[in-house]
């Protein structure tokens, strides 16, 4: 086995790049981005990237040196269009073919969009990419007082909508469930963030459908909701979830179902091909049946897994599974996966805005969900790995 090619420099492809390096492996190593900046972290984009008064350079996902001296190849800017299986060779968007003994998805996930008439007026951002921060970053400048609505309350939105409150502006979030975090957060966390993020500014509106949007001159004026409300806005700001980007993959015949199928070795329906981080759906040994888990813990994780199993090396020690978000001067953090037949119990934390939730299934621990507590992961991590008793079992 000689080349490997990956496909995508986000945080999945650019670790799993340098682990084959950690573990020997001495062949070609190619990454494939379709963007053309440099490997750099997306976290910071819709937390204090945001409120930088300053254009914000992004900060690199490792220093450029460490590819350098790794002799990684990296192919920016460039987009791969077909996959050959039976030759096992890859085509560019411009013809080229470059061969491959062992190739890796790592293709992560885009935004879902928002499908209503006006969606595409200017004025209406999604963010996912540096590209899509800067620009939302620059209308946020361009226009102080610009009405703001932010069209879902996940990850992105309750960072968007805390941004906005961070820098003193005025914010409504619109969402179609009744709650916050639904993907990532218990109800009785989501109530507490939704408590202290009201307190903070933000207007929650629950339970909403966008209608439409409404421009003028090419730009937003207006949202406009099912029920008929009104929304003035200069400013929307889309954060409606994500889909795995399988499109390549399905064309290749690989099995897909939300997200390109793997074992617990990251391999897909074709042992020579791998599929990592947010466009991967598998086991996970914290989880029943398989999931896809979109987080840069997880990606940095799966990267360590195929990077043992393409260099037949014995697999990394199990991984809780790690979630984090900044809120308007709340740290939340999450630890393994919760089910729907959890018992909560909720203790004090160590402050008033400190709080920590503990998840038990069959009397075992096997999540927790912090505010304000970053001391406590480790400590909670190994009681989850050991799937630690209550008082009472
Ligand atoms: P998300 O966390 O899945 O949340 C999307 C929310 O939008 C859900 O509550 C969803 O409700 C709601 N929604 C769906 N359709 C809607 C509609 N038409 N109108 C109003 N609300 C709607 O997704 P996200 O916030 O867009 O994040 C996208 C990606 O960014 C994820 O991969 C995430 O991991 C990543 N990210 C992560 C972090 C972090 O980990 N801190 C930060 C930023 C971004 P339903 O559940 O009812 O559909």
């Amino acid at each position: 086995m000689k080349r490997i090619v990956i496909i995508g420099s986000g945080t999945a492809g650019i670790n799993l790049a340098l682990n084959l390096r950690q573990n020997g492996f001495a062949g070609n190593v190619t990454v494939f981005g379709t963007e053309h900046h440099d490997p750099y972290q997306r976290p910071p984009l819709s937390k204090n990237w945001l409120l930088s008064d300053n254009d914000p350079s992004p900060i690199p996902l490792r220093p450029a040196s460490a590819l350098e001296e790794n002799e990684i190849v990296l192919r920016l800017g460039q987009e791969v269009a077909l996959i050959d299986r039976k030759r096992a060779v890859i085509v560019t968007e411009t013809g080229e073919e470059i061969p491959y003994d062992r190739l890796v998805f790592a293709t992560g996930a885009a935004p879902r969009r928002l499908d209503v008439p006006g969606a595409d007026l200017k004025g209406v951002f999604y963010l996912r990419s540096l590209d899509d921060a800067a620009a939302l970053r620059r209308a946020m400048r361009d226009n102080l007082s610009a009405e703001a609505v932010v069209v879902g309350a996940g990850v992105i939105g309750l960072e968007v909508a805390s941004a906005f409150t961070t820098l003193n502006r005025p914010v409504t979030v619109v969402e179609a469930g009744a709650r916050v975090l639904a993907r990532v957060a218990s109800v009785s966390v989501a109530a507490q963030v939704t408590q202290r993020l009201e307190k903070a500014g933000i207007h929650f509106l629950f339970e909403k459908a966008v209608a439409r949007i409404e421009g003028e001159s090419g730009s937003v004026k207006a949202l406009e909701l099912a029920d008929g409300t009104r929304l003035p806005a200069q400013l929307v700001i889309i954060g409606i979830g994500a889909v795995p980007q399988e499109s390549l993959a399905l064309k290749a015949g690989l099995t897909c179902d939300d997200g390109i199928l793997v074992d617990e070795e990251m391999r897909t329906s074709d042992e020579h091909i791998y599929a990592i981080g947010d466009c991967a759906r598998g086991p996970n040994e914290f989880a029943r049946g398989k999931v896809r888990i979109e987080t840069i813990h997880n990606a940095m994780h799966q990267a360590k897994l195929a990077a043992a199993s393409l260099c037949d090396k014995p697999a990394p020690a199990p991984a809780v599974p790690r979630f984090w978000s900044d809120l308007a001067g709340m740290k939340l953090q999450g630890l393994g996966i919760r089910s729907d037949s959890e018992v909560i119990e909720e203790q004090h934390g160590e402050s008033e805005d400190a709080g920590e939730y503990h998840h038990f299934e069959n009397g075992q621990l096997v999540a927790t969900e912090t505010i304000n507590l970053p001391m406590r992961q480790n400590e909670f991590a190994s009681l989850i790995v050991s799937r630690a008793r209550t008082d009472t079992e």
